[in-house]
């Protein structure tokens, strides 16, 4: 049976962002809900050490933080759903949320969905993903234990992932389409001087080689300088290209730069509908780091107080 709901504010989201509008919001007691997404925890939940997130000088584990988040958020009576938005209506007040058949309704709706990881678009890849193929190298490492893989990819999160990656794999290289990094120096320097890591520079691929039933046995490149054609042997092949913002679902409401990411105005966490806010990374292509997307997760419950208490003011 459907169910209806009504909400002051309602954060779409369960990453820092996500979490950081809840605890903002719950303390100014809006009895927010948290929609938590396919992937509750958010990005950081995949991820191992965090080493730049303040206030952990030994470090702390992805998974661990956003555990440690959740329990703050818990303590001040935010409710938490766990599913995803199918369809939303902004274009009427209050805004309507669909959550797989269950309609919810809020004055205030703080964006935090995210951003997910990028595909090669290769019908090769789809074919073989979770045969070889992956985009999580903390999900599946362990299943290439003594085996020979790829990374793809050259910005902090390939190199982060080759590191890791090693723990498992005999050997690990990373396939980059330019011959220069992105990746910032201490993480490259770590990869550098690991010595299970070898680079194959202006290389992308153009096919993974293999099927279903026996798994990935290679990939085919294409040198992007010479256009050169060749195989390469591996049996893991991990994709760290970067990530998309996850708006599908606001398609032709909410403003969108052109690779998706909401538009917000200045220095705030508006968006071109009022009374809908945007934080992390789903608004984010620049930064996207643990500590500003709960720094704009901050932003966006405080920007949605104010605009609830004129609102309050207004029909008073
Ligand atoms: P990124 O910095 O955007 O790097 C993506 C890499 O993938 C680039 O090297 C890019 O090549 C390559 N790429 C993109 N599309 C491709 C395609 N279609 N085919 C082949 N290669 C492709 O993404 P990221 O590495 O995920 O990092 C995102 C942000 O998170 C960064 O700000 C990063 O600093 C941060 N991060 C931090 C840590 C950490 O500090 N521990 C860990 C992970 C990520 P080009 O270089 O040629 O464009």
């Amino acid at each position: 049976m459907t169910k209806q709901k009504h909400y002051k504010v309602i954060i779409i989201g369960s990453g820092a962002a996500g979490l950081t509008s809840a605890l903002y919001a719950s303390r100014a007691n809006l009895e927010p809900l948290v929609i938590e997404g396919i992937q509750p925890g958010g990005q950081l939940t995949i991820t191992t050490e965090v080493e730049n997130f303040p206030g952990f000088p030994e470090g702390i584990q992805g998974p661990d933080l956003m555990g440690r988040m959740h329990k703050q958020v818990e303590k001040f009576g935010t409710e938490f759903l766990y599913g995803t938005v199918t369809k939303a209506n902004l274009s009427k007040k209050p805004f309507e949320l669909d959550v797989e058949g269950n309609i919810l309704t809020c004055d205030a709706l703080i964006i935090a969905s995210g951003a997910s990881a990028k595909l090669l678009g290769l019908e090769s890849e789809s074919r073989l993903m979770g045969h070889g193929v992956s985009a999580c190298a903390t999900c599946d490492g362990f299943f290439f234990t003594g085996k020979e893989i790829v990374v793809i990819g050259g910005g902090d999160s390939a190199m982060e992932e080759a590191t890791f990656l090693t723990k498992f794999a005999s050997k690990v290289t990373i396939i980059h389409r330019r011959d220069e990094l992105r990746a910032s120096a201490i993480m490259e320097e770590r990869a550098r001087k690991n010595p299970k890591i070898e680079f194959l520079w202006n290389k992308q691929i153009t096919e993974f080689l293999g099927s279903a039933e026996s798994g990935l046995n290679g990939v085919r490149l294409k040198d992007t300088k010479t256009g050169e054609e060749s195989d390469f042997k591996c049996q893991g092949a991990f994709l760290a290209i970067g990530h998309v913002p996850n708006t599908e679902v606001f398609k032709g409401q909410l403003e969108v730069d052109k690779t998706g990411y909401i538009l917000t105005k200045g220095k705030n966490t508006k968006t071109n509908i009022t009374g809908v806010f945007a934080a992390g990374d789903v608004q984010d292509s620049v930064y996207r780091q643990a500590i500003s997307a709960a720094g704009t997760g901050c932003m966006a419950a405080l920007d949605a107080q104010h605009y609830l208490e004129e609102l309050e003011f207004q029909n008073s």
